[in-house]
């Protein structure tokens, strides 16, 4: 069955012509909810004030005109960002039981503008994994064939999208979080610019790579939530004054003349022959659009994996030192004094790739080290950055792979980590470069499984990559798995 609407502007066509309430569009999303997430696990929590709610919007409505697109609208939200009333758990025995006071600065915007919270989103523990395999709560399947993973670390969220739990989804990206399970389930994910959207009430992981942004199935309703979820807050330093409408004004421009870089480095032995030629095809689709295509150099990108593996974890070291039993989450009840408390409590509150990440970033800023390791890792982050933004004098966004693969089975990688972190080979530079990213859905692979096209762009181009991103979604049509019984392949 297909949902009610499909689309924000559908919905608000619906929505305002009274074809349907409020409330009849929760309900009818709840309930598909509570038919298809039994098998998919994309929920980890349901707000059961949602219904409440959407019936309070529908009695506002019947004196005044929904004030904005998002009136009314469900979202999914991932499990590390703060939404009063639900618990967040990070997917992780640590917070199992943690309820926040206050909504992320995300929320509160949603919120305020009248969107009505579905629920909470399954992840990787601390968004820490590429499979959502590291969730201490239970798997999440790709809707597109139950035996694959639906990427990570914000799998619940791309999955709740792909298989219409919800219409829109919020994410975090710190190394490819979003882009990569958008890309394995087949919907369009963006991590937006650095400094672009608060992350006031995100969990942090990795403060100066983690990104907040949107999964949706059409660029136009991304930019719909970019527009709302951008700009200053005085609780997040880092958000740059940068005037939202410009993205909307890059929006609305032509491709035609665009140059569009191919960087070398990104299509090496490394890459899947299916995805090359799904790619391929995308490509085809910009150029006879006007968009002109050229080679170019990305040399450094290669030690991205290094470098975010150093920065990544030595800031997760200093970010996770708070979950300690005493101010936060779970306590361990075995100990005889608080020393004892403090290791029994991580012991027993972390699970495996959190505890390595935390020794590994431990390790990387240890007395004697620091040179060595973190101060080598900004210095080659640097050069990453640099040349970007060499690579952007010449060209106005790149296009790559978003992934080397087509999502891979559940347990391919969760026992060799090294391969679990090269799956974000492509991803991860930008987030180390702070550049706007997104993947959108390419054609499928010839039996089926979804292929992601990453455009990468200057600081603050969202605007010009979602245009390039419509051209490709009309291109390729909006798929959607078949739900039910027979899961696996595409709806009729
Ligand atoms: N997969 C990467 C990691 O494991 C990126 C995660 C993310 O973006 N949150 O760290």
């Amino acid at each position: 069955m297909t949902p009610l609407f499909d689309g924000l502007a559908a919905f608000c066509r619906g929505r305002d012509s009274r074809q349907f309430s409020i409330e009849e569009a929760t309900r009818d999303y709840l309930s598909r909810i509570e038919r298809e997430d039994p098998e998919l696990g994309a929920f980890l929590s349901t707000n059961s004030n949602a219904v409440n709610r959407a019936r309070q919007l529908d009695n506002r409505m019947a004196r005044n005109p929904a004030p904005s697109p998002f009136y009314g609208y469900p979202v999914a939200i991932k499990d590390n960002l703060h939404v009063a009333g639900l618990p967040t758990t990070c997917a992780s025995r640590m917070l199992a039981n943690f309820r926040p006071l206050e909504n992320a600065t995300v929320v509160e915007r949603l919120l305020q503008s009248g969107a009505i919270v579905l629920g909470k989103t399954n992840m990787d523990e601390f968004a820490m994994g590429s499979s959502t395999e590291n969730s201490a709560m239970g798997v999440t399947r790709n809707p597109w064939d139950l035996r694959r993973v639906p990427g990570g670390s914000s799998g619940g969220s791309a999955v709740a999208v792909a298989a219409d739990l919800a219409p829109m989804a919020l994410g975090s990206d710190t190394g490819g979080s979003i882009r990569q399970p958008a890309a394995f389930c087949g919907v369009l994910g963006l991590k937006p610019t650095y400094g672009r959207i608060s992350r006031y009430g995100l969990v942090a992981f990795s403060s100066s790579l983690d990104q907040i942004g949107p999964f949706a199935r059409r660029a136009e309703d991304a930019l719909q939530m970019m527009l709302l979820l951008s700009g200053p807050d005085g609780r997040d330093m880092t958000v740059a004054s940068r005037d939202p409408a410009e993205m909307e004004r890059d929006f609305r421009a032509d491709v035609r003349g665009k140059v569009i870089g191919l960087p070398e480095e990104f299509f090496g032995d490394g890459l899947d022959p299916d995805v090359r030629a799904s790619l391929d095809r995308a490509r085809e689709v910009l150029s006879g659009e006007g968009a002109v295509f050229r080679p170019i150099r990305l040399p450094s990108a290669q030690y991205g994996i290094n470098v975010y593996y150093l920065i990544a974890t030595s800031e997760a070291a200093s970010n996770l030192s708070r979950y300690d039993g005493v101010r936060y989450g779970y306590r361990s009840l075995k100990s005889k004094n608080i020393r004892d408390m403090y290791t029994h409590t991580r012991q027993e509150g972390f699970g495996p790739e959190v505890k390595r990440r935390i020794l590994l970033g431990t390790f990387a800023l240890s007395a004697g080290y620091q040179d060595q390791y973190y101060r080598k890792a900004q210095q080659v982050q640097s050069l990453i950055r640099e040349e970007f933004d060499r690579a952007f004098h010449e060209v106005d966004m790149i296009f790559a792979p978003t992934t080397p693969t087509p999502p891979f089975l559940f347990g391919e990688k969760v026992s060799d980590p090294l391969a679990m972190y090269l799956s974000d080979i492509y991803t991860i530079s930008a987030n180390l470069a702070g550049l706007p990213a997104l993947s959108a859905p390419s054609w499928p692979t010839p039996s089926g499984l979804p292929v992601g096209v990453q455009l990468i762009g200057p600081a603050w181009s969202e605007g010009r990559l979602l245009r390039s991103a419509a051209i490709l979604e009309e291109a390729v049509g909006i798929r959607r798995p078949s739900v039910g019984t027979t899961r696996g392949g595409e709806a009729a």
